[in-house]
């Protein structure tokens, strides 16, 4: 007699399934290629020297305490976080119109996003491209947004739908929200040329769109944060409005940590001081202030040259051994001859790539070989380790298309 006998049971939920049945597979080979997470070529998580040294030095200054943070999180954070993605020199901060604040990662800088767009923006539509992380409907449908989708991924090419994306968005109706993934696309590992976003950009603005970046893989498509925020700066430097999600998750590897921003640029220094007013409005009764651990460890980091420095090496350290897994697992199918054109594995961005294998494919290669990736055929390029784990995964793809 419960008061919650009327609860729906779990939904069939794609990526759940795949790591409950990666969980309980008892092959002492299984191999899970469905989360998000970078792994060390050993296949283990991976915590940066840089982030160790950081909070070695944060846990011998006796100066700090756990007094609650203000409503919008670390000023420092706040400040350099705006830097990284708009630059240091960008004419947006120098104007005093930019508003950043602490949150709990990407996701909850999206849904803290969300939440204020739905409170104070006239149109309630937020377009997210097909397909999309599998998370951007469930956070912008809580907040009261409708989500609709606009073409993207042409599964012919296995790259970008250039022409369908511009359709799409030229119908949305003015004043329509649109998610942007800044780069290293999730799922599909498929981001525009910087030709391409120039025409993105004058689309949305000449239709009067309001653009959300989601920045949760700056420095992850190409090694470099600058030029992974290229896009972004692109907006920014038009004088137009948009919102940005920044995450430290998978640059810093701060995943548990929970440590992100949303920036708001606006027009002008008025328009910010009152968004600002009104977005800790939208942070008080949902979470009061954000932690203190992860804000302090980047702040750490981006304040001191040094240490700045040796987060890019190891940065650029993990793109290099994906993008080396991508060029091995690419010559592992040449090598077998495997029919088909592989070349989106190598050509692909990102900790993923969007194989373009079926639903029929991948359970095959589950069953057989205990390879797990989520049923719309990603796997994380960064989940793969040594050589042995490549052959496995080539054999598998190589068994599941013959
Ligand atoms: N946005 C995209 C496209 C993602 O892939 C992810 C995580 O996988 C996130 C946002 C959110 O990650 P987090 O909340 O850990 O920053």
């Amino acid at each position: 007699n419960s008061f919650f006998s009327s609860v729906l049971p779990p939904p069939e939920d794609p990526v759940l399934s795949v790591y409950f049945a990666s969980r309980d597979d008892p092959s002492p080979v299984k191999l899970n290629l469905s989360g998000g997470s970078y792994r060390t070529e050993e296949g283990k998580p991976l915590v940066l020297e840089v982030v160790r040294k950081a909070e070695q030095q944060l846990a011998n200054d006796m100066s700090r305490n756990k007094e609650y943070l203000p409503l919008d999180g670390l000023a420092d954070f706040n400040n350099l976080s705006a830097k990284l993605i708009l630059g240091a020199d960008s004419p947006a901060l120098e104007e005093d119109r930019v508003v950043t604040i602490q949150c709990l990662s990407g996701t909850g800088s999206l849904r803290v996003g969300a939440e204020f767009l739905a409170k104070h923006h006239q149109e309630r539509v937020i377009f997210v491209s097909n397909p999309t992380w599998g998370n951007h409907p469930l956070i912008f449908n809580l907040a009261g947004l409708s989500v609709e989708v606009y073409r993207y991924y042409d599964p012919k090419t296995r790259g970008l739908d250039f022409k369908g994306m511009l359709e799409d968005l030229s119908a949305a109706p003015s004043g329509a929200i649109v998610v942007l993934q800044a780069c290293a696309h999730n799922p599909t590992g498929v981001d525009p040329t910087l030709d391409q976003w120039e025409q993105i950009r004058k689309l949305v603005r000449s239709k009067s769109l309001l653009p959300f970046f989601d920045n949760a893989y700056q420095g992850f498509a190409s090694g470099s944060l600058d030029i992974d925020a290229k896009a972004v700066r692109m907006f920014v430097a038009d004088g137009g409005e948009c919102f940005i999600a920044q995450s430290f998750s998978k640059n810093m590897g701060l995943y548990g940590e929970r440590i992100g921003a949303l920036t708001i640029v606006c027009t002008s220094k008025d328009v910010a001081r009152n968004v600002h007013s009104q977005v800790l409005l939208v942070v008080r009764p949902m979470y009061l202030s954000p932690p203190i651990h992860g804000a302090s460890i980047v702040t750490t980091i981006l304040k001191n040259s040094d240490m700045y420095k040796d987060w890019t090496i190891e940065l650029k350290g993990m793109v290099s051994r994906i993008v080396s897994m991508r060029q091995q697992l690419y010559e592992a199918l040449q090598a077998r001859g495997t029919p088909g054109d592989w070349s989106n594995i190598i050509k692909q961005i990102g900790m993923f790539s969007f194989t373009g294998l079926n639903e029929k494919q991948i359970r095959f290669i589950a069953k057989e070989y205990h390879i797990y990736m989520t049923y719309d055929g990603r796997i994380s390029m960064a989940g793969l380790s040594s050589k042995t784990v490549l052959i496995q995964l080539a054999d598998a793809i190589h068994a599941a298309i013959t």
